[in-house]
């Protein structure tokens, strides 16, 4: 008699803990499921995504810049070939600078770099044609990255950029081209190095013809006083890391650096993709 009454008042005590067992178990199902059906619905997102890609691939090819052959998945404007095949300056990495006096007795600038040398009618030249006639911003952001690769382990040795200031271009320049490419140089710069892009400080007030066919001294004529600064206040003390996509005569980057050197305490260095 005793076990039965036991048994029942058991009964009574055990179905709230079971009660609550069954509710935390279905509490469980539940979390489970959500977390299955969210697998599931990112991975067909992935999934659609990758179809997309493909079909765009299908119809519109990505192609290299230079050998125009199919790039792969991971590639981007170059292929990995091209790319290991450019003519890379290693200033970056080579003990003595080539360029370290390139601005000697003419304006004080503290570092001058390249990232690659230029030759008339190589791959190098193709690729600042593309992102100087041809509109290529994605270009010109990735040589950005791939300069800032090489030159952030160097930099470790130089004092702290502050800012990073493209070479820029007059209102009229920028309608006629659509974007600045070094300013795009900067901003792919920038994404690697973290070091903020100043477009605001210094301007180019005069509309200049074309530089190409132009000897070293008619050069300098026509980009003397073709800068102004805007805002002398945000680079004053600060070290400036001014940038433009080839370095030839050296005349364009002499004329932005004489009207950057007016800022008080101000340092400037130079960092071009190209070296002529
Ligand atoms: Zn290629």
């Amino acid at each position: 008699m005793n076990n039965g009454l036991d048994s029942s008042q058991k009964g009574e005590e055990t179905s709230p803990f079971l009660f609550i067992c069954v509710i935390l178990r279905l509490y469980h199902v539940s979390l489970f499921m959500r977390s299955f059906f969210k697998k599931i619905t990112r991975f067909s997102r992935l999934a659609m995504l990758k179809i997309l890609h493909g079909l765009i691939d299908l119809f519109f090819p990505r192609i290299c810049v230079l050998c125009k052959g199919l790039l792969f998945e991971k590639e981007e404007q170059i292929c990995l070939e091209c790319s290991l095949n450019l003519n890379y300056t290693d200033f970056f990495i080579s003990e003595v600078n080539p360029l370290a006096g390139f601005f000697e007795g003419k304006a004080d600038i503290e570092k001058t770099m390249a990232f690659l040398h230029y030759e008339k009618g190589g791959n190098v030249q193709k690729l600042i044609f593309s992102i100087k006639y041809y509109g290529n911003k994605k270009l010109a952001h990735l040589l950005g990255r791939m300069a800032a690769r090489e030159l952030k382990p160097c930099m470790e040795n130089w004092p702290a950029v502050d800012f990073l200031v493209p070479v820029p271009l007059h209102p009229k320049r920028l309608r006629e081209r659509g974007y600045n490419q070094s300013e795009w140089i900067c901003l792919g710069l920038a994404s690697v190095l973290n070091i903020p892009v100043n477009t605001k400080s210094l301007l180019r007030n005069k509309y200049t013809k074309t530089q190409t066919r132009k000897d070293m001294e008619e050069r300098s004529l026509n980009v003397r006083g073709a800068f102004v600064i805007n805002d002398t206040e945000t680079l004053q003390g600060r070290h400036v890391l001014l940038v433009d996509d080839v370095l030839t005569s050296g005349s364009t980057i002499l004329a932005c650096a004489e009207a950057l050197l007016t800022i008080p305490n101000i340092r400037v260095s130079v960092l071009a993709i190209a070296k002529a």
